[in-house]
This record gives structure tokens, sequence and C-alpha cells, in this order.
């Protein structure tokens, strides 16, 4: 197995400011350069043990399977993350779903596969970029051009996914590939933080993370500060990588 390249991969989350309990889950390894962010359907029972289960899966996968990882490898991932919170949920009676975006890092390569609404950002040159699609129905809507992108960030209805984990109708996954230099960012995120800050917000507060793991960490736990002093309707999760 080669070296991925000096990697640095944190993640921080957090219930937010208006719910009880922390339905996200994220898991991070640094030496496989692998990481997911997944945010369980608060509408059915169980979203936080979905989002568990999806993290378990798509991690075990990964793990076995070893490195370096094509974009068919990540949508294995997934798959299996699916079919462990449909075993899951077949055990306990139960429907549950959950979003997930997984990420590897690969020297300067960059693979992301999801499923959902939850996000992959890339910060270039102080620009930041979304990687990923939006499986929802305000996304939809906005392809239609009967809504703008503002307009869907406080949509009543911008929680609405269009694509589950765990749901048999509704479950099929994006991958793609991008190039990452090094000192760039990459921001997994769920809902939570992309609906509280706008992307001028985020780019802000992307712009001033220092070096190192540290800087890394600190500014992690700063996007999720922002996300809670702005409300922090939701549960918040990110994950910050870096290449050097
Ligand atoms: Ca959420």
């Amino acid at each position: 197995m080669s070296d991925p390249g000096t990697i640095h991969i944190v993640g921080a989350t957090d219930p937010g400011r208006r719910r009880e309990r922390n339905e996200d889950h994220l898991a991070v390894d640094e030496a496989l350069g692998i990481a997911v962010v997944a945010d369980g359907m608060g509408g059915l029972s169980d979203g936080h043990v979905a989002s568990r289960e999806a993290v378990a899966g798509a991690m075990s996968l990964l793990q076995g399977a070893g490195r370096p990882f094509s974009t068919a490898t990540l949508e294995a991932a997934l798959t299996a993350a699916h079919e462990r919170v449909r075993a899951r949920a077949r055990v306990s009676g139960t429907v549950m779903g959950t979003t997930a975006v997984l990420v590897s890092l690969d020297r300067g390569r960059c693979g992301i596969a999801h499923v959902g609404d939850s996000r992959a950002y890339r910060f270039r040159g102080g620009e930041l970029s979304q990687l990923t699609r939006d499986h929802s129905m305000v996304q939809e809507m906005v392809d239609r051009g009967v809504l703008t992108r503002e307009a869907a960030r406080v949509s009543p209805d911008r929680s609405v996914v269009t694509r589950a984990i765990g749901l048999e109708q509704a479950f099929e996954v994006d991958s793609t590939e991008f190039d990452l230099k090094a000192g760039e960012l990459l921001l997994l995120c769920s809902d939570g933080l992309s609906d509280m800050l706008e992307d001028e917000r985020l780019a802000a507060l992307l712009s001033r993370c220092g070096a190192g793991r540290g800087g890394l960490e600190r500014c992690a736990l700063a996007l999720v500060d922002a996300a809670n002093e702005a409300g922090g309707w939701d549960n918040v999760t990110v994950v910050l990588a870096r290449c050097l």
C-alpha cells in the first residue's frame, strides 16, 4: 500500500441549539485519506441509528478494500452503507434513512461519492465551489429555474431529499473526481452548516484557516460555532481536509 501523501483531516459535530439529539455522524481515517459525513433523516424514526450504521458500513468496506480507492469503490462503500442500514431497519422493524457524503484523498486526487444533501466543497484561491449537487426537492426547483439558490437555502422544504441511503426506492449514488492542490481545503458538511451560513460567510471563515492540523481543527470549530451563532437550527457536522 503506497503512502497517500501527507494529508490532514479533522472533523467536528455538534447538536446545534434547537435539537436534543445529534443525528449526524462522521468518521475520519487520516492514514487511508478518507472521511464520511452522514445526516440521519429526522422525519423518520432512528435517524441517529441510520447515520451511525451508514458511516460504519462505508468505513468498513473501505478499510477492507485498501487504497487506492476508485470512484467505483466509493460507490460500493455507500452501497454497503445502504445494505447495512436496511439490515438494521429490518431488525428493528422501522424505516430509516440517511444522507452520506464520502471522500478519498490521494496525492492531489479527490474522489467523492454522495447520496442526499450533505455536501462537499473545495476552497481554492479564495473561492468556494460546491463539488456535489444536492439530491433534494429544492435543488430540482433551482435547476428548473423556479427557485433561486438563496431562496432554496431558507425554503421550508429545504430538507426534503430525493435520494437517501436506507430507502430502497430512493437509493442511487453519484460519484465524481476532482483535483485538490497542496494547501487547498476540502469541506464536507451536513445541511446544518450549509443552511445556516451563506457561501460568502463560509469562504470568509475558510480564508482564515491557520496552518497545520491545529489550524484545521480550529477552523472546523469556528464553522460549527458560526452555524450555532446564526441560530443552530439543526445538527451541524464539518470535515476539513488539506493535502500538504
Ligand atoms: Ca440535517
